[in-house]
């Protein structure tokens, strides 16, 4: 069985304990590799080369970082096809979206920043003819990187190419539930000739490896993405070490559909926005209010069209929605699906878990769920349920959707449909989430700013922010 291997100081390496844990594929049910269960010993060798590669790679002019980095997006798409099956095998998605979305964005990630660090600028001020101040950036030293399962390959790569690209080395680790393109980057990155040290992943469990690498006094700078309860835990151990912090956490986003929306680009959208990746995108739109003089029409064509959205095996071109990534999450899947029936809710569509047929047939599959009847603050509307099921509500007045919409403690993203201009601007600006889209979805220009409010998150990723954040500010004051 398929071995991955730790890659600390340019080299692959069997983890210091000997000991693998068992990688599912859950399009199967069944182990298929096998992933370094990595501890202290690991983690503290990876930070060793990391700390020892800092000094040259952030010394390395700009220019010469920025050629290893196109190196590696190069190789990303070259790859394109292997990445994709390996990242559909790995996590359950449509081998279709993992080939026109997060390889391809993975790629983009590494360009983003190799070209990005070639058009940075930082700023001077003169002071009254008497002093000129200046500020500084300089990569802050070892950064730490830890993403999720949900996006493997993609949130990876999102928080490694800046750390890299501002100078920084890294020790990265994604989750030990989608761990193989991260083992494929590692060989791509040999093949760059990214020197040695530079970017470490280990593998191995979160509450192991992970805390590790939280924990590491030489580990300056912190990227998470993932649940909001683990943000909560890492945020406890790095805050009284003064490490800078980036928390990419939970979301339960509402989508608002106003009567006078483009209703043909509201209901596609959302069948997209509902169910892409099995709703594992922190971004999908679980609670959707809609204007009560469409509800009916929204609900009977939203239906009827998440009806046809082809369930299976994620290799097959047709497959709309694929496996949920293990059976642990399946679980808490249904079980959300069991509280909402407690809670009143009607399941106007799916609810229940699929048996697969032929190589799928012990997978993890559920259906698209639509559940309709709940008030805004029952648990199933406040809780992430982070699978492909929604919840659809009607409103009456703009007043009472931002109350639904505003009332959990996330406030990661939104969605708006309507034609009104003034409206659109009107509800953006008091609805409480970092990302509103409005008449779109998932529409990203990776200059923006990313990242959520309230219990969403702290910091931003993206565009020059994400550079910044992985650099300590100085100003220098030079009296004239
Ligand atoms: P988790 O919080 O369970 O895990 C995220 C990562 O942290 C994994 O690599 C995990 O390792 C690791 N980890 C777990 N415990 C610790 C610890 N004590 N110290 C350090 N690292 C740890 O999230 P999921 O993987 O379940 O991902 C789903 C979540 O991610 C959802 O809540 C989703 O909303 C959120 N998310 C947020 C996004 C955003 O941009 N705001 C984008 C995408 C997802 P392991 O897997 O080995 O346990």
């Amino acid at each position: 069985m398929e071995k991955i291997l730790n890659y600390i100081n340019g080299v692959l390496t069997e983890p210091f304990s000997g000991a693998y844990l068992e990688n599912v594929n859950p399009a199967e049910g069944r182990v298929y590799s096998l992933i370094p269960d990595s501890g202290n010993k690991d983690v503290n060798h990876a930070v060793e080369a990391a700390r020892r590669a800092f000094t040259k790679w952030s010394a390395t002019p700009a220019e010469q970082r920025s050629a290893i980095m196109i190196r590696i997006a190069d190789l990303i798409e070259r790859d394109l096809d292997k990445l994709a099956l390996a990242e559909s095998i790995d996590q359950g998605k449509p081998l279709k979206l993992a080939k026109t979305v997060d390889i391809p964005r993975a790629s983009a990630n590494f360009r983003f920043y190799a070209t990005a660090i070639l058009h940075t600028a930082s700023d001077a001020h003169f002071t009254d003819q008497q002093a000129i101040n200046y500020t500084q950036y300089q990569p802050i030293g070892v950064a730490g990187c830890i993403s999720p399962w949900n996006l493997p390959l993609y949130l990876f790569t999102w928080k490694i190419a800046p750390a890299l690209a501002a100078g920084c080395t890294v020790v990265a680790k994604p989750s030990e539930v989608t761990p193989m393109t991260a083992y494929l980057l590692s060989q791509l990155c040999i093949e760059a000739g990214l020197p040695e040290g530079v970017l470490n992943i280990v593998h191995g469990l979160g509450a192991k490896a992970g805390q590790a690498i939280i924990e590491h006094p030489e580990v300056a700078a912190i990227s998470f993405t993932g649940g909001t309860a683990t943000g909560k835990k890492i945020a406890a151990t790095a805050a009284p070490m003064f490490k800078k912090l980036s928390l990419e956490l939970g979301g339960k986003n509402p989508n608002i559909i106003f009567a006078d929306c483009d209703f043909e680009n509201a209901v596609s959208t959302s069948i997209h926005s509902s169910f892409s990746n099995q709703g594992e995108i922190c971004l999908c739109g679980s609670r959707i209010f809609v204007e009560r003089p469409l509800y009916e029409r929204f609900l009977t064509e939203f239906t009827a069209r998440t009806r046809a959205l082809v369930v299976g095996d994620p290799l097959d071109e047709k497959t709309k929605v694929g496996a949920i990534v293990s059976e642990a999450h399946m679980n808490k899947i249904l079980s959300y699906i069991e509280l909402a029936k407690k809670e009143g809710g009607t399941i106007v569509l799916g609810g229940k878990q699929i048996t697969g047929t032929g190589r799928c047939a012990n997978g993890y599959f559920v259906e698209p769920t639509i559940i309709t009847g709940l008030e805004h603050l029952c648990r199933t509307n406040q809780e992430e349920i982070f699978g492909p099921v929604v919840t659809i509500m009607p409103f009456d007045t703009e007043e009472e959707v931002l109350e639904y919409a505003n009332s959990t403690t996330y406030g990661l993203a939104a969605t708006i449909w309507t034609e009104n201009l003034k409206r659109a601007h009107r509800v953006a600006a008091q609805v409480k989430s970092g990302i509103i889209w409005v008449n779109c979805w998932l529409f990203r220009d990776l200059r923006t700013p990313f990242g959520g409010m309230k219990q969403s998150g702290v910091g931003r990723e993206g565009g020059f922010e994400a550079l910044k954040f992985f650099t300590e500010e100085k100003n220098v004051c030079i009296k004239l």
